[in-house]
């Protein structure tokens, strides 16, 4: 797959996604995508104060993707604040620390929050992401896996946006996940029967898939 990556002011075709990051303050949400947009990492990392914007384009073949990272202050004080975007967004990503158990705690009342305010029309793919890779593990494995099944249409990766690992990589995945969403759109559009492909997509659909 052809992926080049650049940040250009919104082009004329370019689609626009938006990617939010929820967790816990102090995971490194603000980080991750830092070290994603600028390829920068900073040690004393300043906590987001409210919601903050950045934007970078990814090329998936023919497609300009355009992702708008949506970064929110993890404090209680801006919670409603996020709580107001989760409608709009198309990819969600819970992030905890691998080396701070009970940031993993909250993943799922971040989820269930997000759950509840979000139709579900919308959103393409949600990741937990365990971030911090390069620190020692203190969630066992076993937990992080049962949390994954137990919630439907979400996949986990782990990352590091202190060494880089698998930032980047994640990323493409993302864009791999919206680029077969605007596929499968478009062959719906074009199929005659497109309600009875919907209905067999559905039946034979595997829980850990992106789209929900
Ligand atoms: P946020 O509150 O979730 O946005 O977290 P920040 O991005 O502000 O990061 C919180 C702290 O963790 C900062 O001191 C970062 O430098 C540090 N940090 C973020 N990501 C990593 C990582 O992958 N590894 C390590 N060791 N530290 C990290
Ligand atoms: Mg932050």
């Amino acid at each position: 797959m052809d992926i080049n990556e650049n940040e250009n002011k919104k082009g004329k075709d370019d689609i626009e996604f938006k990617i939010i990051t929820l967790g816990n303050p102090g995971v490194g949400k603000t980080s991750i995508i830092q070290r994603y947009v600028s390829d920068d990492f900073n040690i004393n990392q300043l906590s987001t104060l409210g919601i903050s914007y950045s934007f970078k384009v990814m090329q998936v073949k023919e497609r300009n993707l355009r992702f708008k990272l949506i970064d929110t202050g993890g404090q209680e004080k801006y919670r409603s604040l996020a709580v107001s975007y989760f409608r709009h967004v198309d990819v969600v990503l819970f992030v905890f620390d691998l080396n701070n158990k009970s940031s993993f705690d909250s993943v799922q009342y971040w989820i269930d929050l997000f759950n509840e305010h979000n139709n579900n029309k919308n959103i393409k793919a949600k990741y937990i992401i365990g971030n911090k890779n390069d620190l020692e593990q203190k969630v066992d494995q076993n937990l992080i896996d049962e949390l994954t099944t137990r919630n439907d249409n979400i996949k986990y990766w782990s990352t590091s946006a202190k060494t880089k690992s698998q930032i980047d990589y994640l990323f493409s995945l993302i864009g791999f996940d919206l680029y077969e969403y605007l596929q499968k759109k478009e062959n719906n559009k074009n199929e005659p029967n497109s309600n009875k492909s919907k209905t067999l997509s559905k039946n034979h659909g595997s829980k850990k898939k992106g789209f929900c």
